[in-house]
């Protein structure tokens, strides 16, 4: 008898041993208040439009030259540094093929952190090497051994502000780190996915002097455009060299770009400067809630648009808020993060219904 026809038996023994990333839509659907994927709550400040004449029948540019000026302008460095790609998760996974042999290459992560790291770095087979972030004084900061792990790993991921304990690292640090890793042929990546809530921290003037040095940027977070998938890789045009040789033929839909430029105008991005202010405002005020909360044991208020907290009872906490119709995100599978959620910062009004569900809860809690 001919044997069953058995998927499970032809796929590589690194796909089914994984996990897979477990996202904020894949767990909970796109309903009530979303406060568990750290996208902005404001829409772009444009009137999405298509233009009538745009080649829809056409295959798109692969890396649009007007799209990569406008960035580069933006983020004050070359086009020939930059590679836009399917949101910055693509970035992770290109930089993971590219650099990392199978059953040889470490990849170096520093949990708390983002799963996708790990994840790229399993599908291609490399090992994942730990460093775990240091709780220190209510903040997080990286283990001083890193230094010595990373010298054998080809890739360091660093995040900052880090998702989800909301630090964020010196630029100092990361020189340092970087600095070294150059003797032992490693990449330093750091993902700046919510740096536009701490400017000032950036990585990026560092690029010039660190040829080793990779910074990841997003539209999804501070520029509304999470459903854009627009990321980008910023490195050495060698590094960038590197990356194009595997990247997908056309990643960046048509309609994809054209929105992006739209969002990207000098106009839009005063209204989104304001819109980052009112976050503030917003998370100010939430803060102060937690604050006086008697089932919240811990707040790290970070530097992003996030907070993450420690409550009595975090997986209840997640539910009760659930049966609300808001929905957060359950952090405590990550290490040492036990009972800790994480909270995204929303607009006025879904702040006012957070904070009447956390007086309510506090009521039925005590
Ligand atoms: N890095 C970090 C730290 C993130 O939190 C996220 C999204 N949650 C990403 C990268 C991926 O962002 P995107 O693919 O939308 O650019």
């Amino acid at each position: 008898m001919m044997a069953a026809f058995d998927p499970q038996r032809m796929a590589r023994p690194e796909v089914l041993a994984l996990k897979p990333y477990a996202s904020a839509r894949a767990l909970a659907d796109a309903s009530g208040i979303l406060l568990n994927a750290n996208e902005n709550p404001f829409a772009p400040a444009i009137e999405p439009t298509i233009p009538f004449d745009s080649p829809l029948n056409r295959y798109p540019d692969p890396q649009p030259a007007a799209l990569k000026n406008r960035l580069a302008e933006i983020y004050g460095t070359e086009p020939e540094r930059l590679l836009i790609t399917r949101g910055s998760d693509e970035g992770i996974d290109l930089l993971t093929r590219v650099f990392c042999r199978p059953n040889q290459d470490r990849v170096l992560i520093c949990p708390p952190c983002f799963g996708m790291y790990a994840l790229s770095a399993q599908v291609q087979g490399a090992s994942v090497v730990q460093s775990g972030l240091i709780e220190r004084d209510g903040d997080f900061e990286l283990d001083p051994d890193i230094d010595r792990l990373a010298q054998d790993c080809r890739l360091t991921f660093l995040c900052s502000p880090n998702n989800p304990t909301g630090n964020v690292l010196r630029p100092e640090r990361i020189e340092r780190l970087a600095r070294a890793q150059l003797m032992h042929n490693g990449l330093v990546i750091v993902d700046e996915a919510y740096i536009e809530f701490a400017p000032e921290s950036s990585a990026l003037p560092l690029l010039a002097q660190l040829p080793n040095l990779v910074i990841l940027r997003t539209l999804s977070k501070a520029f509304a455009l999470a459903g854009c998938r627009i990321g980008m890789v910023i490195a050495d045009p060698q590094i960038i060299e590197l990356l194009r040789r595997i990247i997908a033929p056309y990643p960046l839909p048509t309609p994809t770009v054209e929105l992006a430029l739209q969002a990207l105008s000098d106009d839009a991005l005063k209204i989104q400067q304001r819109q980052l202010a009112e976050l503030a405002d917003e998370k100010t005020r939430l803060l102060k809630v937690l604050r006086g909360h008697p089932s919240v044991i811990q707040i790290w208020p970070g530097a992003a648009n996030f907070v993450l907290i420690r409550a009595t009872d975090g997986p209840r906490m997640i539910r009760d808020a659930a049966a609300a119709g808001i929905r957060l995100r359950d952090q405590s599978t990550q290490p040492g993060l036990e009972n800790c959620v994480r909270i995204t910062i929303g607009h006025r009004a879904e702040t006012d219904a957070l904070i009447e569900f956390l007086n309510q809860w506090n009521a039925a809690a005590n």
